[in-house]
């Protein structure tokens, strides 16, 4: 997408470009992990394109890209919010504002220079010479500019620990002078593994195991029960504010609503009280496969965590497990609570988290839940009623809501 106005490439004059206009800035984009996977590294950049132009699509600018890196041209006054949108973008390891020149040593020089002076007490300079034609070798030339800058600044050379790195990379096409990396999130691009279903409830841990599959590149569908009229409308807003949180991280996320009651009071009536968590969540992983099976979705998400409660010890995850063939990705299954709040802080979910809105998990909470489940007896139990008449209604009647990426989280509650 090239949505360059006037067709003011910023380059395009350089070779008149006198040095008081040497803001010729762009983006560059060093790829994430995608860089090690040889065999799908064009797969991986192109998507990457594409998060980032469907990210940009109210900007003008134009993206130009090869093996190693990306290039966005904007205006400089769209470069500040075009970055902290490139911070949210999962793919990306690290981002810096380039000044792109003509491979002329003088104006190397002046730009290194004016980029750092007055700035920092120490420097180092770390040339690459991609343009094997440029007659200097890189460490001569780290020496040609670190002597052009120590003559004219105050700064000092420190190659162990500098204030600021200058870095030149002498490139077929130009030369690109940055210092400043700022970290990416790192990851693959969203949907390079296609899609899954993520369990979503309004807690803590599972916005956060939904971005953690995000990070790796799953795209998410979200599946959330609710059990009306014991569940509030607060409490399925909440759901939806999560959801548009880590949507930001993603792009058009779906929120698949099943009305839970008829199950969870049929479950209530039918089963002994100590197992039934056991059964509601063996009907929860049913009706999630049948989601994934209707929406072709490959795996099924949740933010279960080890040990964390009853229904979550490693026999209670066989017993419930043992409803599906689907893989289960349990991203937070290993982390302690401390590690997940700390995530959820730096996602900004956790606020929301913890409002108080009660959830179907814990509306027909027994006393004594059951740690060790047994599978036989789960079964008699739950054949006490017709469940499979009552799955197939709750997801007939699925509620679907869509987000888009200009939606605010703001918009719900
Ligand atoms: P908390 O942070 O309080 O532990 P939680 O959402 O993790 O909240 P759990 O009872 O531990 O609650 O549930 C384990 C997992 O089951 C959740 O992480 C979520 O993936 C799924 N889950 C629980 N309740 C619901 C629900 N109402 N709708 C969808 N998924 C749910
Ligand atoms: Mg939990």
């Amino acid at each position: 997408m090239v949505n360059i106005k006037n067709n003011i490439c910023f380059f395009s004059n350089l070779k008149y470009n006198i040095f008081g206009d040497f803001m010729n800035e762009l983006i560059m984009i060093k790829y994430g992990e995608l860089t090690t996977k040889k065999a799908n590294r064009k797969v991986f950049i192109n998507l990457l394109e594409k998060n980032i132009n469907n990210l940009l699509k109210d900007f003008e600018y134009k993206i130009t890209k090869d093996r190693v890196r990306m290039y966005i041209e904007c205006s400089s006054s769209d470069l500040d919010s075009i970055i902290s949108k490139l911070k949210k973008v999962f793919g990306i390891h690290g981002i810096v504002v380039a000044h792109k020149i003509e491979t002329d040593v003088e104006l190397i020089k002046k730009t290194c220079l004016e980029l750092v002076k007055n700035k920092y007490s120490t420097f180092k300079v770390n040339t690459k010479r991609a343009d094997k034609n440029f007659e200097i070798h890189s460490m001569d030339f780290n020496n040609v500019i670190g002597g052009y800058i120590l003559k004219n600044s105050d700064m000092k050379v420190d190659v162990h620990n500098p204030e600021v790195l200058i870095n030149i990379e002498i490139r077929v096409d130009g030369t690109y002078i940055y210092t400043n990396e700022i970290a990416g999130l790192g990851g693959y691009p969203v949907g390079i593994q296609g899609k899954g279903l993520l369990m979503l409830s309004g807690g803590i841990d599972s916005p956060v195991a939904g971005y953690l599959a995000i990070k790796r590149g799953v795209d998410l569908e979200c599946l959330y029960f609710e059990s009306p009229p014991h569940t509030s409308v607060q409490a399925k807003e909440k759901v939806l504010k999560l959801a548009s949180i880590i949507n930001e991280y993603s792009g058009n996320i779906k929120v698949n609503i099943i009305p839970f009651t008829k199950i969870q009071e049929a479950i209530y009536k039918n089963c002994p009280d100590s197992y039934i968590i056991t059964i509601m969540r063996r009907m929860m992983y049913r009706i999630a496969e049948e989601v994934c099976a209707r929406k072709k979705l490959k795996v099924i998400i949740n933010g279960e965590s080890i040990g964390q409660v009853a229904s979550q010890t490693l026999t209670s995850m066989r017993v419930i497990n043992s409803v599906t063939n689907l893989p289960v990705i349990r991203p937070v299954a290993c982390m302690d609570k401390l590690e997940i709040i700390d995530i959820a802080n730096k996602i900004n979910t956790y606020e929301t988290s913890i409002l108080p809105y009660e959830d179907c998990c814990t509306i027909f909470l027994p006393k004594h839940p059951v740690i060790n489940p047994d599978l036989e007896k789960s079964i008699t139990y739950e054949n006490s009623f017709d469940y499979r008449e009552l799955i197939n209604e709750a997801i007939d009647n699925m509620e679907v809501v869509s987000l888009n990426k200009e939606e605010k989280y703001n918009d719900y509650l």
